[in-house]
């Protein structure tokens, strides 16, 4: 009599590792196998020979490893640097909006075709309730607190400075090129919605290129692109 189908199938695991997993944290992450945010767990394992499915002798540790709790994938914690969709988005939106303020703080806010692009860029970006109101006040806050004005002859402070890299640095990575240059050129065409760029807008547009870890000469050449009618 032939051996039934199961029976050959537990015959080829008589001998195996069995690794024994324990979860030691969880939260969100980007899972690249089922490919959306998704819940993880953060599991260590301890492998044993196992005969007949008992574990038997230890065989040391396994992981830590980064379980998604949908498709039970398992990855390197390196899974955990890429930020979520969700994360992601909200990078995304802080950039453009710290970008707007930036430019508006360096070349003023009295152009009212300056502050109405603004406000269509940081609302296109995905700050929907954004105004101008609100713009303006923020750079009225930002100019008290760095104790200069927007007319002064350089209003753009180290403050601005430390804002737009802690904003743009850690987004820049997860960017592609064309994404990077696009929050450069959005900016750009703030400052030049009210004639040629200031020597203040120049400077805040280089800061915003070094911190989206765009190349000089990039930089520079995508400021004049902006310059062009299109
Ligand atoms: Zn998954």
């Amino acid at each position: 009599m032939l051996p039934a189908r199961g029976m050959s199938v537990r015959k080829m695991r008589v001998c195996g590792i069995h690794t024994s997993w324990s979860t030691i944290g969880d939260g969100e992450f980007f899972c690249p196998a089922c490919g959306g945010d998704r819940n993880y767990r953060r599991r260590t394992g301890r492998r044993r020979l196992a005969v007949l499915g008992v574990p038997l002798l230890p065989r040391g540790l396994a992981g830590p490893v980064v379980e998604c709790a949908a498709c039970h994938s398992h990855f390197g914690t390196d899974a955990l640097d890429h930020p979520t969709t969700g994360r992601f988005s909200a990078m995304l939106r802080d950039a453009v909006h710290t970008v707007a303020l930036a430019v508006l703080a360096s070349g003023g806010t009295s152009s009212r075709s300056v502050r109405e692009i603004a406000v269509h860029t940081v609302r296109a970006a995905g700050l929907d309730d954004c105004t101008e109101d609100q713009l303006t006040s923020l750079i009225e806050a930002l100019a008290a607190d760095t104790g200069r004005y927007v007319t002064d002859a350089a209003p753009y402070g180290a403050a601005l400075a430390i804002e737009l890299h802690e904003a743009l640095e850690p987004l820049a990575p997860h960017l592609a090129p064309a994404g990077r240059e696009s929050i450069l050129l959005q900016g750009a065409r703030i400052a030049l919605a009210d004639g040629p760029y200031t020597q203040a807008e120049r400077e805040v547009l280089t800061t915003v290129g070094a911190a989206l870890q765009l190349g000089e000469d990039d930089t520079i050449r995508l400021m004049e692109t902006a310059r062009t009618p299109f």
